[in-house]
């Protein structure tokens, strides 16, 4: 048993005894490029991370859930018929809005059939959470708690969900019991994603597609810089910006800003103000960067995708306003240290960038952008690799 595993089953017998029936993990994520397209029908590009949350689990004689977490305090505990999806609070919301989720889904049966009368195999459960994706930081360390809790609760519930399904089940979790307006994206990097490979996802049609990164073979890799910043407003800008969006596409006749290409911005400049054409000409350009980018993999690789990520970000601060000055120093550091390119990643308003350099030059970046931040007086930040990995898997 490798390290990871033994910790997450080591801290499942120090708060309930004995040992689990088994262990699942899922993977944060981190979005290479296409920021807020999400909600918009458009195109992401995110790749699964080797940073994972793991669940270890065993089914109870009653129908008691319970649910403890190493990353924070208490022991939270509901019957499966209480399971009320206002009353969900604080981290717990995650894991048990996933199971209230799954219960819902089992009674009314999935839609291929497969689980229909999987209420009646519903046990309670011990469940306890471990993590090293961190928690804040636009890498989703949300969805890698919500695929992993899910995952574990198909396998033991027996209800035959296949990962599209989870991937609803999760995103279900998060807008209806957190209360988070998120799009598919997380869930979907989680649930799918493959080593040395982004998912391209279509979030009208929910198609994926995964794509060869080839990074390794480049020798390059991805940096994030965690900010560790994160502002109170960010919940509601992400809001404000959802609404603008929606607002966009109501006044220029569409149901979705994925209906409109590049030919449209003369027409959206014409018939919007200004504040909302800038969040419409960001969803637009940003859907078309991601197709841009999958096609620069595909034809000329790795090297070839900087000005996609540059011109993201720059996208993000003047268009969709969703930077901070963090990460537009962790961006203009890393680009000025050789990076290939460079985008601050993940909902905005603080969080993470993300830095595509070669292999050779990645300490030069982290210890420039470290000094860059202490010259301007912020908080230190987080600098680490990361490298796209196998998503959400039962480990045990
Ligand atoms: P992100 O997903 O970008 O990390 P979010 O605000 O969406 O940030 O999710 C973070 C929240 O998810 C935490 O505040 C906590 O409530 C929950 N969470 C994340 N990791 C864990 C964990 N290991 N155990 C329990 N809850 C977690
Ligand atoms: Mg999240």
């Amino acid at each position: 048993m490798n390290e990871v595993l033994q910790l997450g089953s080591e801290y499942f017998s120090s708060q309930f005894g004995g040992v689990p029936d088994g262990l699942w993990s899922a993977p944060g994520r981190v979005n290479l490029i296409g920021e807020h397209t999400d909600y918009n029908d458009g195109f992401a590009l995110p790749i699964a991370i080797d940073k994972r949350t793991t669940v270890a689990a065993r089914a109870r004689a009653d129908r008691l859930l319970r649910v403890t977490s190493s990353s924070f305090p208490g022991m939270m505990e509901v019957s499966l018929e209480d399971l009320d999806p206002d009353a969900l609070t604080g981290w717990a919301a995650y894991p048990l809005g996933v199971a209230w989720a799954m219960s819902r889904a089992a009674a009314a049966g999935a839609p291929d059939g497969a689980g229909s009368g999987g209420a009646s195999r519903m046990s309670g459960l011990d469940l306890a959470l471990t993590s090293d994706v961190p928690a804040g930081a636009g890498l989703s360390s949300s969805a890698a708690v919500e695929c992993a809790v899910a995952l574990a609760l198909n396998d033991l519930w027996e209800l035959g969900l296949d990962r599209q399904e989870l991937a609803r089940i999760g995103q279900l979790a998060e807008n209806r019991v957190v209360g988070a307006p998120t799009g598919i994206m997380d869930q979907s990097a989680s649930l799918l994603g493959e080593p040395d490979h982004g998912i391209l996802l279509d979030c009208q049609s929910l198609v994926t597609e995964t794509v060869a990164l080839g990074f390794a073979g480049a020798g390059v890799g991805l940096l994030v810089i965690d900010t560790r910043t994160s502002h109170s407003h960010a919940d509601g800008g992400y809001a404000s910006r959802r609404r603008s969006c929606e607002d966009g596409a109501r006044r220029l006749g569409v149901g979705s800003l994925r209906a409109l290409g590049p030919d449209d911005l003369p027409r959206a400049a014409a018939q919007l103000d200004g504040q909302t054409y800038r969040r419409v000409r960001h969803i637009i350009t940003e859907n078309q960067r991601v197709l841009d980018t999958v096609a620069a993999l595909r034809t000329s690789g790795a090297a070839a995708i900087g000005p996609f990520l540059n011109e993201s970000h720059l996208s993000m601060r003047d268009d969709f306003e969703i930077s901070t000055p963090e990460l537009d120093l962790a961006v203009a550091g890393a680009q000025e240290l050789g990076a290939i390119g460079a985008r601050m990643t993940g909902g905005g308003f603080g969080g993470a960038a993300l830095a595509l350099v070669r292999n050779d030059d990645a300490g030069d970046v982290a210890g420039g952008i470290a000094r860059d931040f202490a010259r301007a007086g912020f908080t230190a930040p987080h600098i680490f690799p990361v490298t796209a990995s196998e998503g959400a898997r039962r480990e045990l």
